[in-house]
């Protein structure tokens, strides 16, 4: 039998993939998607922080239009940045001539006078805050960028490596800064253009095909694994045994339930770090007071730093007339929540009033969602605590990989596995510890059977 842990989209997409008569899901929660789970409150449905679909993948984005029957709502992104009381069109480094002055003309000196000079060769980047300076010259990088970092990664961009970035953050040539100091670059330029997401129940939506069928196990959190004698146990004293088995739990977590593996393993878990979430939603009885899908936070006093209104994904996410505006707000063991959960929710209530997304006296209610594990945080260290890992997993049957170690996979380098070379296999953004999105974790599960 294949036992998957967890039920998250990684999950099911293996166990559909495999078939799911063959698979066995055990799942901590009462209810499948992990963190795709969509919920619904007084009339508004609510993701666990905003999602919608921009895969490049043709299989994935049928698999999501026939799951809705293909009723999804598709749009170009609109976002934009918030920055001392000033809205930025995103993204800020070529729109300068939104920055006030002299903030603005600082950023386009900096931005000029580190332009690499012909014929000298460039300096050699060795982590992310001087990718950035490399990119977008020291005023700019420090003032939007980095402080972003700080907020949402929760770690210095000193700390971070490079090798995530990919095509994720918009590089301007000068005459995109130049055009941008005086007026609307005129074309997009976000990495994220075209977007799905489903007309009703949230984006959970999407995943309805692969759930269908599935063989899963509620209320089953693993809290002890024996690889040795391939047998797990769950907190309601049950044991399962597997003939192979598939992680998709978080990976520290992981190794931190498996009895008896050589103490480097443990010993790297340290070097992982992931950020938690935790995630205020505000419903207020007016209509949306922004037309962009979501919004960038840069100031540092600020607890919030990324907003999207529900409604702003499909219509029927909120009471027709009213707005559901939901905040994310980051820590992490760098960066713990410096107070608990209801104060923080408070003071970010007091910014989108201040921001002008709420309007005063219209709160109806306003709750929070914690979510401990969020964004893999790719610093300098995680590829060789991967690779110690990994290494210390193949006795019990991992089967090395291409880009294993790497934040990204190119699907189109993925050759199918095949069905028998392993007995032990990681899959999702949690269990890879991959810059993953949900179209990953849906090709992850297809990749072990190969395109069909
Ligand atoms: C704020 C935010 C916004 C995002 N936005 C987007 C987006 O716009 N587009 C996009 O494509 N992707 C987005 N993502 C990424 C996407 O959510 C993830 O890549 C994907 O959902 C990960 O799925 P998974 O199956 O790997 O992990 P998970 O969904 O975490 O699944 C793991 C499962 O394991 C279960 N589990 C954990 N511990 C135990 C245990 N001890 N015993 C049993 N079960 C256990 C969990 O309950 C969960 O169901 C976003 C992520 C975040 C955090």
């Amino acid at each position: 039998m294949i036992l998957i842990l967890g039920s998250g989209l990684a999950g099911l997409s293996c166990s559909y993939h495999l078939g799911h008569e063959e698979c066995l899901i055990l799942e901590k929660n009462s209810y499948a998607f992990g963190h795709v789970h969509s919920t619904q409150r007084d009339g508004y449905t609510w993701d666990e922080g905003p999602h919608v679909c921009f895969t490049k993948s043709e299989y994935v984005w049928e698999l999501f239009a026939e799951s809705v029957g293909g009723q999804f709502e598709e749009f170009e992104a609109k976002t934009t940045n918030y920055y001392r009381g000033h809205w930025i069109d995103h993204p800020a480094q070529s729109n300068l001539y939104q920055i006030p002055e002299p903030l603005r003309s600082q950023c386009l000196n900096s931005f000029l006078e580190s332009r690499p000079v012909e014929g000298e060769t460039t300096k050699k980047v060795t982590n992310y805050q001087e990718w950035l300076e490399q990119a977008f010259g020291p005023v700019f990088a420090e003032t939007f960028p980095a402080a972003y970092t700080r907020k949402y990664w929760t770690c210095d961009p000193r700390k971070m490596g490079i090798d995530w970035v990919g095509g994720r953050v918009f590089e301007p040539k000068v005459e995109d800064v130049l055009a941008g100091m005086r007026g609307p670059l005129g074309r997009q330029t976000h990495y994220i253009n075209r977007i799905r997401y489903p007309k009703s129940g949230g984006y959970q939506s999407f995943a309805a095909k692969l759930r269908e069928g599935a063989n899963i196990s509620f209320g089953a959190e693993i809290v002890r694994i024996d690889l040795q004698n391939r047998k797990l146990w769950t907190a309601d004293g049950r044991s399962f045994s597997w003939t192979r088995l598939i992680n998709t739990l978080p990976l520290p977590d992981f190794i931190s339930l498996c009895v008896g593996l050589p103490s480097q393993a443990y010993e790297a878990t340290r070097e992982l770090l992931c950020s938690q979430l935790l995630l205020i939603n505000i419903e207020a009885n007016h209509p949306t007071l922004r037309c962009e899908n979501w919004m960038y936070v840069y100031d540092e006093d600020l607890y919030s730093t990324r907003i999207n209104c529900t409604e702003k994904l499909s219509p029927r996410n909120a009471p027709v007339g009213t707005t559901g505006v939901q905040v994310e707000v980051y820590g992490s063991r760098l960066k713990p929540f410096a107070m608990d959960p209801n104060t923080i929710a408070m003071a970010v209530e007091r910014e989108v009033k201040k921001m002008g997304l709420v309007e005063p006296f219209a709160t109806t209610s306003l709750h929070t969602v914690y979510v401990p594990s969020a964004n893999v945080v790719f610093t300098k260290e995680t590829a060789s605590a991967l690779e110690c890992i990994w290494a210390t997993l193949e006795p019990f049957g991992l089967v090395r990989e291409k880009e294993d170690c790497s934040p990204l996979t190119d699907w189109k380098q993925i050759q199918s596995l095949g069905n028998e070379r392993w007995s032990l296999l990681m899959a999702g953004r949690f269990g890879q510890w991959k810059y993953f999105w949900t179209d990953d974790c849906v090709l992850r599960g297809r990749s072990l059977v190969g395109a069909r």
